[in-house]
């Protein structure tokens, strides 16, 4: 007696199943190296903040330095100037001071600016610093999740991969081979269902050969798509 058109719906049905949990299986490692990947870029991102405070840091210091150089100069240049011999070099010191101390607002103004440079770039690197904590933390709850999760898809995935091997036995030994390589490359959809006539992977028309061949329980092949065909009982049986 050949295989009632439930046995092969069935099949069907465990196939999609298998793939649904294959894809979860395979999609789990995606998603984390998506989550690892956020880790590596916010971690390269601080990098690069560190080494721009670094930076900035020392060209803060060297402001600094130079700011109070300059007002060392002034100073001497103040003593020279109480001591000034004439008139002419008391001219040439006074315009001394007067350029030195324009320098020196100038260097006062960039070494502040420096400054809020440094404090602009730490509160980046905090934030930054709390990006990469919140990274890692979902990162470790979707890995630990996700493994939960698999131990069960897996568990699935063998027993259907059992059902399916045990079911295969309702495919006609001639065709076993050619519907073995079908599912290789079109997993569920190496089935299809054939209602009203039409084959339900394509939605070509079945010829009337055809029909009567499906009808009477025959094996059959979509002739358009090259599937495996089935019709579904009218009456479940019990
Ligand atoms: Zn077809």
């Amino acid at each position: 007696m050949p295989p009632a058109g439930n046995d092969f719906l069935r099949l069907h049905q465990s196939l999609q199943e298998l793939k649904k949990v294959q894809d979860q299986l395979a999609r789990g490692p995606r998603q984390i190296q998506v989550r690892k990947k956020r880790i590596e870029t916010a971690q390269f991102e601080l990098d690069e903040l560190e080494e721009t405070l670094k930076f900035t840091r020392a060209e803060a210091d060297k402001k600094n330095l130079d700011l109070k150089s300059k007002e060392a100069s002034i100073l001497e240049l103040q003593r020279k100037l109480n001591g000034a011999a004439s008139n002419r070099e008391y001219q040439i010191i006074t315009g001394q001071i007067e350029a030195d101390t324009a320098a020196k607002a100038v260097l006062e103004d960039e070494a502040i600016e420096y400054l809020d440079r440094v404090d602009a770039i730490q509160k980046q690197i905090e934030e930054s610093k709390s990006r990469i904590d919140d990274a890692s933390n979902d990162a470790e709850l979707f890995t630990k999740s996700f493994e939960e999760k698999a131990e069960g898809l897996r568990a699935k995935e063998a027993t259907l991969k059992t059902k399916i091997t045990e079911s295969r036995s309702i495919i006609p030994k001639e065709v076993r081979e050619q519907f073995q390589r079908l599912v290789e490359a079109y997993g569920p959809d190496a089935m299809a269902e054939s209602s009203n006539g039409v084959c339900n992977n394509c939605f070509v028309s079945l010829t009337p050969q055809a029909k009567v061949m499906l009808n009477s329980g025959r094996t059959l092949f979509c002739g358009s798509c090259g599937r495996f065909l089935y019709q579904v009982d009218q009456f479940i049986e019990g």
